[in-house]
């Protein structure tokens, strides 16, 4: 059959797109044009993944870790450069953390029952290809450590990251791959496309073979997310407040608390927003954060001046003020000070806008409170029922029972800095996805797995 010029010209045409679309951008693995062709590679990357042995996986994640290290300065140098937010020192850190500690396959556990009708086993099996949204905070911390979960239990993952991170989101999917290929394993264990956007998140969400969406971020990326009709973890919005009563150290609540609060410029959802601290103690805190932790004590004026640059008339906070230090954002308001100021300090009321708000940058109000049980109540309106994160400085342990009762966060850390819940001098492992909304909490393998009970009934038992 003779084909016209047109047929021809139409045949060349879709096979340039296909190739197009196909292939990745530069020399990015993972990365692809097309929402739905990058979803194509990851499935094909997991039907590898699901068959692959443990050791297969865990080896995987032992690259992933090795890269990780070699890369983290990169890794934070472009995630400030990008974004803007946060600090070199402090994502070098996070990033170390997060190849040191974050759990691989062994999070990956069988129960088992046996007896005298059988034997039952409960697995832990992938859900296939997920879903993953992350933010612009953490944005290559939550790409490695959701990807090292998600392939521990079997899985392959797309990311639809915060277009305002997506070079240092996209170069964190290369090096997963790489370190795939280098173990043996698949190209394409980690996809995005490249150019982020609410259609291709969308797209992401409506898409048949995703079977579980993961969103990291603030509350309108879970709420839409929870609306998708399919199985959603959502980690959503924090606004932490740390207590502080007159049973404290109240030195070292000063240092815990400032320690916490300046972590990375106040990125990480779970570092401490606001203190409630009771009236007895409440002038000798904030003098020990003045005094010896660096912290600038906000006159009104200053204050007032600090809402107008922060917070638009909408009520929206400044993106460009967003993880700065307190250093910036004081010149952002006309003041000079020397590089040892981390902080920005003041006493407000808990309706005050800089304290309700859930700001991400190093500004700290104090709220002063009557006695323990008012302390309590300010802290707890001041979460806002996000249910994330909490922290208490008390020696006083029923105290800390009825404060944990009553706040019922995800996290809470008694006596510390907040990053200690992330293991991070203190116990147990970390993670950027805190599921706060969903009740998952710390994410880790377990987390991205369904259960499978498998049943084998005794032929030989006498009945
Ligand atoms: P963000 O909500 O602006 O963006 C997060 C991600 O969601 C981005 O990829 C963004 O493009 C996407 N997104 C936003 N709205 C969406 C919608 N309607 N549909 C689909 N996608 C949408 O948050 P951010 O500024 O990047 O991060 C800061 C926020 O995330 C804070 O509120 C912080 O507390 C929260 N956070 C929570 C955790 C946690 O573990 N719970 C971790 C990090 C950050």
């Amino acid at each position: 059959m003779e084909m016209t010029e047109s047929q021809i010209k139409e045949i060349v045409d879709k096979v340039i797109a296909k190739v197009t679309l196909d292939a990745p951008a530069g020399s990015m693995h993972g990365v692809f044009a097309d929402m739905n062709v990058a979803i194509e590679k990851a499935k094909e990357a997991q039907r590898i993944v699901r068959v692959m042995s443990m050791d297969q996986r865990e080896k995987i994640i032992s690259v992933i870790r090795r890269k990780i290290k070699e890369n983290a300065e990169t890794l934070a140098r472009m995630g400030v450069e990008e974004t803007g937010m946060g600090n070199v020192g402090d994502k070098i850190l996070k990033h170390l953390l997060v190849a040191e500690k974050t759990p691989g396959t062994e999070d990956i556990k069988t129960t088992a029952w046996s007896g005298d009708r059988g034997l039952t086993l409960v697995e832990m099996g992938p859900f296939g290809v997920i879903g993953a949204i992350t933010p612009c905070t953490n944005p290559s911390e939550t790409v490695l450590c959701n990807s090292m979960g998600m392939i521990a239990g079997g899985n392959t993952v797309v990311f639809n990251p915060h277009p305002q991170a997506v070079k240092t989101s996209q170069f964190a999917i290369n090096l997963v791959n790489e370190a795939s290929l280098e173990a043996g394993g698949p190209d394409n264990v980690a996809v995005t496309v490249e150019k982020p956007t609410l259609d291709s998140s969308a797209v992401m969400m409506k898409h048949k073979d995703i079977p579980l969406l993961v969103a990291t971020g603030g509350p309108g990326v879970v709420t839409a997310v929870l609306s998708s009709g399919k199985r959603g973890i959502g980690a959503g919005a924090g606004n932490p407040p740390a207590l502080v009563d007159e049973t404290a150290d109240i030195r070292k609540a000063a240092q815990d608390i400032v320690n916490g609060c300046t972590f990375d410029n106040n990125l990480p959802c779970i570092a401490e927003k606001e203190v409630v601290a009771v009236d007895k103690i409440f002038d000798e805190l904030l003098n020990y954060m003045v005094k010896e932790q660096g912290c600038y004590l906000a006159s009104k004026d200053v204050q007032d001046k600090l809402v107008k640059t922060v917070i638009n008339e909408k009520g929206a906070l400044n993106r460009k003020c967003v993880g700065r230090s307190a250093k910036v954002l004081l010149k952002m308001v006309g003041v000079e000070v020397p590089d040892n100021i981390r902080c920005i300090v003041f006493e407000g009321p808990k309706e005050h806008p800089l304290i309700s708000t859930e700001l991400m940058m190093p500004i700290l109000g104090l709220v002063r409170a009557r006695d323990f049980k008012d302390a309590v109540e300010k802290a707890v309106w001041l979460e806002h029922g996000n249910r994330h994160s909490a922290h208490i400085h008390s020696k006083n342990v029923d105290r800390i029972t009825e404060y944990a009762r009553a706040i019922d966060t995800a996290i809470l850390v008694k006596n510390g800095p907040s990053y200690a819940a992330l293991g991070f001098g203190g116990e147990g492992f970390p993670t950027f996805t805190i599921a706060s909304r969903t009740g998952e909490g710390l994410t880790s393998a377990a987390t991205f797995t369904k259960r499978r009970r498998c049943t084998m009934s005794d032929s030989l038992c006498i009945r």
